[in-house]
């Protein structure tokens, strides 16, 4: 993998500056995809592209700069979004047949946003169909391959993102979490993925999945290409109640040479008996070095760490299921033929829904139903508060931040994972900051057997600058260390 040295912020500023023309830039990102996604041994990593579209979007940035508009922190540096996010020039499909063909009538307002800031939105990823998987597999439109051994996934389910980045397509690119979708995919791959915090971004115009746990996130070749993305997304929307009013930080300028007065918590639920020790080892060695730098390592304990799961399998798939009502063959994507309109509808969710998603429609529906909803979904309600009173607990008696393994394992072989519950526990560990609503990053920290391995920062509440501060001493500290 061949991975184009110029960070998001040089290109901006060689657009901006008029040394390199936007348009070429955009060309050499198609071209880089013609060479590695396209064809039978591709990473099908892009599901659909608007060439004309983007390279218009290239002389409109040079002719804001000629009429004297200041730049935006992404002018003209090309970006790449998950099909679950709403654009207007392409299709918004989800990785699912039932929205085969379907075009937003709107656009999404982190589009909205990454346009006000100069990027050029040139392809929607693949990804699993609804965001529902974990190695972009339970695509209706095939599986991706990790650009580093293309025998393997590159996570999900927002692999086709995290493909494009890692393969040297883009240096930015949108995906979504609900309870690991950016962050597993960039461990696998060996990229930056960020979860912020519940409500820092719009949800608006991103399909919902599960609406009290998804959160767009933001994949970068480097901590400091997550961050401007980020900072291009972040902050309140008056077509989300539910985004927050936070002030958004300048997350490039938390980076520091010194961590001192930082103290991290090294969760120990997070590091079990039965974890690969080279993984344990890569964490250990990045913790060290961070103590190097002046921060203060400290063992924690979130004590209901192993429910995490087993809650998320009850809440995601409830709200899938109720989310998931509106494909109905009527008003968006595929319809079947069918003469009845019971059976028109029965049809088209039979035939447009996957395996994956159906079996979460029917887990959803189960929970939910009268007499099981106190059983199971109301309890998983009340484990959830556990959990994010976990957390509460160690950020209330002074950690800053938690430093574990983003995934138990590197990406593993396409099929390897056939049955449904071993794929579940791929997000072991990143179920639950969705559950707390909390922001957490994953960026490369080693490698083993040539596959990289990810390490994850979790923080409070809106305190993404945390998180950008001590994933920046981890990459400088790390140096070429993190990609061997
Ligand atoms: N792998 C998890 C699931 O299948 C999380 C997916 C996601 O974050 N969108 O639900």
């Amino acid at each position: 993998v061949t991975v184009p040295g110029t960070s998001a912020a040089e290109l901006a500023r060689q657009h901006a500056a008029g040394t390199t023309p936007p348009g070429k830039t955009v060309e050499q990102a198609f071209a880089r995809a013609a060479e590695v996604d396209a064809g039978p041994s591709g990473l099908n990593a892009i599901l659909w592209h608007d060439r004309e579209a983007a390279l218009g979007a290239a002389t409109e940035i040079v002719e804001l700069a000629r009429q004297g508009n200041r730049p935006g922190p992404l002018a003209g540096v090309p970006v790449v979004v998950k099909d679950n996010i709403a654009t207007l020039t392409m299709p918004t499909t989800c990785g699912s047949r039932i929205l085969e063909g379907y075009v937003s009538p709107f656009e999404s307002t982190v589009v909205t946003r990454l346009r006000t800031a100069g990027a050029i939105i040139i392809g929607k990823t693949n990804m699993d169909e609804f965001a529902m998987g974990s190695s972009t597999e339970n695509s209706a439109y095939g599986p991706t391959r990790n650009p580093l051994d293309p025998t393997r996934v590159p996570g999900g389910s927002s692999g086709g993102s995290a493909a494009c980045v890692a393969a040297g397509i883009v240096r930015v690119a949108l995906g979504s979490e609900t309870g690991g979708s950016v962050r597993q995919p960039a461990a696998f791959c060996g990229i930056v993925g960020v979860k912020p915090t519940y409500g820092r971004v719009s949800r608006y115009g991103l399909v919902a999945f599960a609406s009290s746990l998804d959160q767009v996130g933001v994949f970068g070749r480097t901590v400091e290409d997550a961050a401007i993305g980020l900072g291009a997304i972040a902050g309140r929307d008056r077509y989300d109640s539910t985004s927050a009013d936070a002030a958004v930080d300048d997350y490039v300028a938390t980076a520091s040479d010194s961590l001192r007065g930082v103290v991290i918590g090294r969760p120990r639920e997070y590091f079990p008996d039965s974890l690969d020790a080279r993984i344990r080892e890569r964490c250990d060695a990045a913790l060290e070095k961070l103590g190097e730098l002046g921060a203060t390592v400290r063992d924690v304990s979130l004590p209901h760490t192993d429910l995490a799961i087993p809650t998320y399998y009850i809440i995601a798939p409830a709200e899938a299921s109720s989310n998931l009502a509106r494909f109905d063959g009527v008003r968006y994507g595929m319809r079947a033929k069918a003469t009845a309109l019971r059976e028109m509808y029965a049809d088209t969710r039979s035939h447009g829904f996957g395996r994956e998603v159906t079996r979460r429609i029917l887990l959803g529906t189960y929970v939910l139903s009268a007499g099981y909803y106190d059983a199971y979904y109301k309890k998983a309600q009340e484990v959830r508060a556990l959990i994010a009173n976990d957390f509460r607990n160690v950020f209330d008696r002074g950690v800053d931040v938690l430093f574990t393994p983003t995934a138990p394992t590197p990406a593993f072989p396409i099929g390897a994972k056939a049955d449904p519950y071993e794929m579940y526990l791929s997000d072991i560990f990143t179920a639950t900051a969705n559950l707390a609503g909390i922001p957490a990053l994953s960026l490369p920290i080693g490698r083993v057997d040539g596959l990289p391995v990810g390490g994850q920062v979790m923080g409070r509440h809106f305190a993404e600058a945390a998180l950008f501060r001590v994933a920046f001493a981890i990459e400088r500290a790390l140096g070429e260390a993190a990609h061997r």
